[in-house]
C-alpha cells in the first residue's frame, strides 16, 4: 500500500469540474459540488424525472427501443465542466473521478441480467483525433466494482461520421444518426442482455441507433445506462 501513498503525495487528486485539490477519493471540491444533481425518482424508459405518480410524456408518445434506461446525473454545472475538461481538454484521468457514480449503476443492471456491456462507439476518425473513447474510459473504470459484466468494446462499430449533434431538435438528431452504426461482432451479442452504455443521453436518438441495429443482430434485450442525462 506503500505506492498508493506515495502515489498520492506526487499526483494529488483533483477535483473533475475545476481542477481544484480535493481529498483522495472525492471527485469534486465542495464549490463544484453543489452544483452535481443526482436523479431521484426517474422514468424506467428513458431516465427522466418524473414524479412519484406521474407517467412519462414522452414515452407515451415515443417509446425507445430498449428496455429501460437509467442515468446517475442531471447533465449541467460541474459536470458539464468535467465532460469538456475530459472529452475536449484531453484530460482522460477525469474518468477515474466520474467513474463512482456510474458503478452502482452498472451494479443495478447486472441484477436485472445485463450480461455484456456495449460502450457507444466513435467513429475511428473521431478515435483517432480524440485518442480514446469515453464511454469506454468510464466503463473500465466502473467495471472493476461490478465484474458480473464483460465489455464488448468491439462488438459495435459507427460507420458513419456524423457531425454534432449540437442543438438540433430530436426528429433531426433521428436523421443524423439514423443508419450510422452497425453490429460488428453478432457473435458476442446473439442472445445475449446487452447494456449499451454512455457519458451523457440527450434526446436519445444515438442510443435508440444503436439499440435497433444491436435487436436486429440478435441481442435478447438491450438496456441503456449513461452517467449524465439531459434534463
Ligand atoms: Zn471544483
Ligand atoms: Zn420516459
Amino acid at each position: 500500500m506503500l505506492w498508493r501513498h506515495v502515489a498520492a503525495l506526487l499526483w494529488p487528486a483533483r477535483c473533475a469540474g475545476c481542477n481544484a485539490f480535493v481529498p483522495e477519493g472525492v471527485s469534486f471540491c465542495p464549490s463544484c459540488e453543489v452544483s452535481i444533481v443526482s436523479l431521484g425518482v426517474c422514468c424506467p424508459g428513458c431516465a427522466m424525472p418524473v414524479d412519484a405518480f406521474g407517467a412519462c410524456q414522452g414515452c407515451q408518445k415515443m417509446p425507445l427501443p430498449f428496455a429501460r434506461a437509467q442515468a446517475a446525473l442531471a447533465y449541467g454545472g460541474a459536470l458539464a465542466q468535467a465532460l469538456l475538461r475530459w472529452k475536449h481538454g484531453g484530460q482522460r484521468h477525469v474518468a477515474r473521478s466520474l467513474a463512482g457514480y456510474l458503478a452502482p449503476l452498472l451494479a443495478r443492471a447486472a441484477d436485472q441480467g445485463a450480461e455484456i456491456a456495449c460502450p457507444v462507439p466513435l467513429h475511428p476518425r473521431r478515435l483517432r483525433d480524440r485518442g480514446f473513447n469515453q464511454a469506454l474510459d468510464l466503463l473500465r473504470a466502473a467495471r472493476p466494482r461490478v465484474a458480473s459484466i464483460a465489455i464488448a468494446c468491439d462488438a459495435l462499430a459507427r460507420t458513419v461520421d456524423t457531425p454534432s449533434l449540437g442543438h438540433g431538435t430530436p426528429a433531426q438528431r433521428r436523421r443524423i444518426v439514423a443508419n450510422a452504426f452497425a453490429v460488428a461482432r453478432p457473435g458476442k451479442i446473439e442472445g445475449k442482455h446487452v447494456l449499451l452504455v454512455d457519458d451523457v443521453m440527450t434526446t436519445g436518438a444515438t442510443l435508440a441507433e444503436c439499440s435497433r441495429v444491436l435487436l436486429e443482430a440478435g441481442a435478447k434485450e438491450v438496456a441503456v445506462t449513461v452517467l449524465a442525462r439531459a434534463i
